[in-house]
Parts: structure tokens; sequence; C-alpha cells
């Protein structure tokens, strides 16, 4: 078998080397607290309490939307103005709301203590917070802390942080047969789907990281060979790293092309027979082709500017470039991780403008000078753009749609043909 054919056969392809231009300026983005959104859901004896303030509260509370018929597994331990002022012991009052809330929800495994601005900007010691409550709890709760603050990061971060918090607690194993572990957020359908894959590739000693229950935490050593599934993961990934496991690098499963490379690269590592990948693999990789068969006449050629925010900007392109002929305008990304970003760097048009960091003003200039057919932004941006004309779709979407796999390629399109052609009917 082979790859997709890239599609702009007569340009150069790879941009690793290309000039990168970086911005320092004023951010648009959501802070790290914005993941607890779609990790609560994902780990599912685990609790997120929030220490920090109403903001932190009500940003949480209005993203993930009220939740009416579940136990919220998210909560915000307000920081008020007297511990602001000094005159509460901050320790002794997180210790008694984490009381509070263990004991009226014994089905709590799991506890991460998420550090916010507020907390931050007090001091208050929350990993030995950690410490001291996971000694109390011993054996019925574990208890664990990270950053989730604002403060010169991008949304994604919050789940990096968290991920990267359970690494050193992960079982170690001693098993010298190489393990799989898929390492990021993904909806329990598409874990189940590349389960499947995996299995019927031959590769059953398999992981997803984080799992489904903090109680069946994946064993890691140095025969733990680990695929991300999402690009946001650098201090995760180096975590793992430290604990002996081995990334396999490869292009993100965004789209038929990224995940068949993507699958590609576990069985290059496992040594799987390229007949039994085409098997295992054939009709699925058929039926993502065919349903971006059907986005691609109307997003061919489509002009798209990437503002930085959730650091899927990358894969996104190289998806949308050479999947469906759509042109990059540029494309903006809050870090340019360039190790675990060096495949997909290659896949890229050579001429692809690529920025890091961000200066907002000057980002919207060369926005509306470029005149694109849709922006890809944060939400912050997309009101005034699309009151400018512009068709817009907000990054945060594609972080909690499920959109990575064969079967979910046609619906990764459909993402991006979906506005523009709701702005073809408003026009016509
Ligand atoms: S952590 Fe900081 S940026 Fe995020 S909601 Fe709280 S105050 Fe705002």
């Amino acid at each position: 078998m082979s790859l997709v054919i890239p599609i702009h056969a007569n340009e150069p392809q790879g941009c690793s080397d290309s000039p990168v231009l970086v911005e320092k300026g004023q951010r648009e983005v959501f802070c790290g607290l914005t993941g607890i959104i779609w990790l609560h859901r994902k780990i599912q004896d685990a609790f997120f309490l929030v220490v920090g303030s109403r903001t932190c509260a009500h940003l949480i509370q209005s993203a993930a939307g009220v939740m009416i018929f579940a136990e919220p597994r998210f909560g915000t331990a307000i920081i008020d103005e007297r511990d602001l002022a000094g005159l509460a012991d901050c320790n002794e009052e997180l210790d008694r709301v984490v009381r509070q809330l263990l004991a009226r929800r014994p089905d709590i495994k799991l506890l991460f203590l998420v550090g916010s601005c507020p907390s931050e900007v007090i001091k208050l010691d929350l990993s030995r917070a950690a410490q001291r409550l996971s000694s109390e709890y011993l054996h019925a709760v574990r208890v664990l802390n990270y950053s989730g603050s604002g403060i010169e990061t991008t949304f994604t971060q919050g789940e990096d942080a968290c991920l990267a918090s359970m690494v050193p607690g992960l079982p170690q194993s001693t098993d010298t047969t190489p393990r799989l572990m898929v390492v990021g957020t993904l909806a329990d359908v598409v874990e189940d789907q590349l389960r499947q894959l995996f299995s019927a590739m031959g590769i059953s000693q398999l992981d997803f990281f984080p799992p489904r229950r903090s109680t069946a935490m994946p064993p890691i050593g140095a025969s733990t060979r680990f695929l991300l599934a999402q690009p946001f993961l650098a201090d995760t990934a180096k975590a793992l790293q430290a604990r002996g496991a081995r990334h396999l690098g490869a292009p993100f499963p965004l789209g038929a092309e990224g995940t068949t490379a993507w699958l590609q690269a576990a069985t290059h590592a496992f040594g799987i027979s390229q007949e039994r990948f085409e098997e295992a693999t054939r009709a699925p990789r058929q039926r993502a082709e065919q349903a971006l068969n059907r986005h691609r006449p109307l997003l061919q050629g489509k002009k798209i500017f990437f503002f930085p925010d959730s650091q899927l900007e990358i894969p996104l392109a190289r998806f949308l470039s050479r999947e469906l002929q759509m042109e990059l305008s540029e494309v903006g990304t809050p870090y340019l991780h360039r190790q675990l970003m060096a495949q997909e760097l290659e896949l890229l048009p050579r001429t692809t403008k690529l920025s890091e960091g961000q200066d907002v003003e000057r980002q919207l200039d060369r926005c509306i000078a470029a005149q694109p057919d849709m922006v890809v932004c944060g939400l912050g941006l997309a009101n005034p753009l699309e009151a400018r004309g512009f068709t817009t779709k907000w990054s945060i979407e594609l972080v909690f749609t499920p959109i990575q796999g064969y079967e979910q390629a046609g619906d990764l399109a459909g993402l991006f043909s979906r506005p523009l052609t709701r702005r073809m009917k408003l026009a016509a």
C-alpha cells in the first residue's frame, strides 16, 4: 500500500527549515483550566478542584455548560478576600474544603488540585497540599496537582500539565515485551475504533493514557512505546521518556493520510508486516477517502488562516492542504515543538507561512490583508471577524469534537465545509 499521494504534486513539500515568524505580543487565548471540560468526562472517577477565584469558577461553569444529569466532577475552592488579605490560613481552608468534598463524594478516587492565577499570586503551594492530603487519604484517594493558570499559557496546556502530573505515579513495568501506549484524551468511541484496528494488526498489548478509570493506570517502562494522539503534550512526552518509554514520531491521526502514517509508526516499531497492516486498514481507509471526496469540491482552493490557539494548527493545516487541497494563508501556533512536529512539518508545503506565539493586532492586520475564505481562531476573535465578513471556525471546537482516526475524517472535513456552505446560503 502507499500513503495518500501529495495533492500539491508540483509544490515542493516540507517546511522544516522554513523561517518562522516569532511573535511575543498580546495574546487572545483561554487558560489551561479549559482542559477540565474534556478531562473530567474521560477519567470517570476523578474530580478537578480548581483553587481559584469566582472568575475561574465562571469560566469552567460556562464553558462546560450546566450538567443536569451527572454529579459534577469539577468544582472551585474559591479564594476570597480574607485569603487574599492573608487573614485566613489558605492551607487549612483548602484541607477543610477537600475533607468536605471527599466526605460527600466517596466515588472520587483521584483528586486534582488545579492551580490558577489567584493561587499562584498568593503563592499557595499546591504540590505540598497534594502530598499532605495524599498521606491523609492513603489508599482511598490519590491527590495530585497541576497548574491551569492563564499566565503565558494556552488552553490545551491544561491537559498536558494534568497528564504530566500523573506520569510519576504510573506503575513500573518490568515486562520486556513491547507494549504500546496511546497518549492524549480521545473520545471513547475513537478509542474503541483504534483498539480494534491495533488488535486487527496484531498489537493487543495496548493502553490508552489517560485511562477511563484512575484505578487502571497503564504500566510504564523501557518496553513502552508511545504514540501521541494529541500534538500539545510536550511535557507529558518528556515525563514519559524520563520513565524509559520511547516516543514513536509520526504525523497526528487526522484524516486518512495522517491516520495511516500514525498507525504505520506503530506497526514499524512492532514489526508488523505491510500485508497485515494493509488488510486491517484497507476498508476504513477507503471509507475515510470516500468521505473526504464529498467535501473536497467545496474546500479545494479555499484560503485558510490559522490564529495560534489550540496547538492543533499544524496537523490541521497539513490535513487541509494535502487531503482537501485548501490553500494555507498563514499557520499560527502558540508554540512550535519542532521534535513533536517534525513529521508534520515535512508534509506542509514549503511555502507555508508559519508563525509562533501571538501579537494579536499584527496578526489581525495580516489576516485582513490576506482576505482568507476561512479563519480558524479563538472564541474572542470569531465574532469581530464574522462581523467583518470572514467565515470563522472556533479552534476549541476541534478539541471537543472527536476528529481522530479514519471514521472521523469526513466529520473533520465537515467542520470546515459547513461554515462555508452556511455563508453561501446566507449570501444567496
Ligand atoms: S486561571 Fe487565571 S485566566 Fe484562568 S479563569 Fe482563573 S483568573 Fe482567569
